[in-house]
């Protein structure tokens, strides 16, 4: 043969020998082939398991596909590009054969906001807003909307509001509405809200469960119901992670439980901290007995575990006064994220609810003074201290 050819030939597709790798590898592959073309005809009409083309699947999409459905307690699962791009492929199996129509929490992550009024909308799915804390008014909605599905939180961004997931699910399962939950915040340690009575759950890949801020990805954990529409559609939409991402997120997700345990424990320290400090207004985080759902809290977490956000309000501070004091952080890291093994703090006002009017902001509790960190694994000694000299300037 010429060299041409052996450049492309020789040394490929070797098949594994019996020993087993003790990681999953990446498969780069795009496409696979059969010894026969007869064994291609038939996983391609799904009449045996194996791969095709790496847009359907990919051992290694797999591997960590199947990592997800057991955290979640799920039927099946999707791997994404990105958390966006999970939640419009959820919302739109949630809707194949129901209404057009979205019930959304009022409080969301900010782009979750703009996939439904600037994306889904202007193709004709509508979203109406309600407070999903309250479960008589998610009840009304449903009745008087008749939307195709509910979405939520978990946990809310930022100001940590917290819905009694069973009611709400037993109030969608009542309508035939599909609940879709973003569990990016909780996290499958805190809440997996599938064994509550969700029919799917939405991950960011890139915060908590990949953990290092280096990877981009999404999830999508569905039930047994909701899985073949999901698998339907993603065949044609693509919205499929990469292999070399779906690497990086099962290597993080190895040590996801040992970081959110280390992490919910600084944030206790962390917000136990900042409760008694003279240059901060108001605290949100889940410990507090007085919290607006610490009834909810109490059902739906762990004893003791209540998550790595915490959101406060710096005394008397408009925006000026809250970049001086970002300005101010040496440890922890100012950036957009979350969920790192790094501390960081994020302006709400600036980054994550940009886009929404301040009349938006408001009706969510997202004042000018308002900023979030994320409670990495670092020293809750040296966090604190950090947040202190970057308090009193
Ligand atoms: C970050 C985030 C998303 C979006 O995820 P990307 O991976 O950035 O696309 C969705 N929901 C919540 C709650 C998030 O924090």
């Amino acid at each position: 043969m010429k060299i041409h050819t052996q450049a492309v030939h020789a040394g490929d597709r070797k098949k594994a020998t019996d020993a087993v790798p003790v990681t999953t590898p990446i498969y780069t592959a795009a496409s696979f082939s059969y010894d026969d073309i007869e064994t291609t005809d038939r996983v391609f009409a799904h009449e045996v398991p194996g791969y095709a083309y790496s847009r359907y699947d990919n051992p290694t999409n797999h591997a960590l596909e199947e990592l997800l459905t057991t955290l979640e307690s799920g039927a099946g699962s999707l791997a994404c590009s990105t958390g966006m791009a999970a939640l419009q492929i959820a919302i739109l199996t949630a809707l194949l054969d129901r209404r057009k129509k979205v019930l959304a929490a009022t409080a969301l992550y900010g782009a979750t906001i703009n996939l439904l009024l600037k994306v889904m909308e202007p193709f004709g799915i509508e979203t109406s807003f309600v407070d999903i804390t309250d479960v008589a008014a998610v009840r009304a909605a449903i009745e008087a909307e008749r939307p195709g599905c509910v979405l939520m939180e978990t946990v809310s961004n930022p100001v940590l509001r917290v819905g009694p997931l069973a009611e709400l699910a037993a109030a969608c399962r009542e309508f035939n509405v599909a609940l879709i939950v973003d569990n990016t915040f909780a996290t499958p340690m805190l809440v997996r809200p599938l064994e509550l009575g969700a029919h799917m759950v939405v991950h960011s890949l890139t915060k908590y469960l990949s953990g290092h801020g280096d990877v981009m990805g999404g999830a999508v954990i569905a039930d047994e119901a909701h899985l073949p529409g999901l698998r339907q559609l993603s065949r044609t939409c693509g919205p499929t992670l990469g292999p070399f991402e779906c690497y990086l997120a099962m290597r993080g997700i190895k040590t996801f439980p040992l970081r959110m345990e280390r992490q919910c424990a600084n944030a206790a320290t962390v917000a136990k901290f900042l409760r008694s400090h003279s240059m901060v207004e108001r605290i949100f985080y889940l410990d507090d007995p007085a919290h607006l759902d610490a009834a909810t809290v109490g059902q739906l977490f762990p004893p003791g575990m209540f998550g790595a956000m915490v959101a406060f309000e710096l005394m008397g501070a408009g925006t000026p006064e809250v970049f001086a004091f970002m300005n101010r952080l040496r440890l922890v890291v100012k950036a957009t994220s979350l969920g790192d093994v790094h501390s960081m703090m994020l302006y709400p006002k600036m980054a994550s609810h940009r886009d929404l009017s301040p009349k938006q902001r408001e009706r969510m509790g997202i004042r000018d003074s308002l900023v979030r960190l994320s409670v990495g694994i670092e020293a809750a000694e040296d966090i604190c201290a950090d947040l202190d000299q970057a308090l009193r300037g």
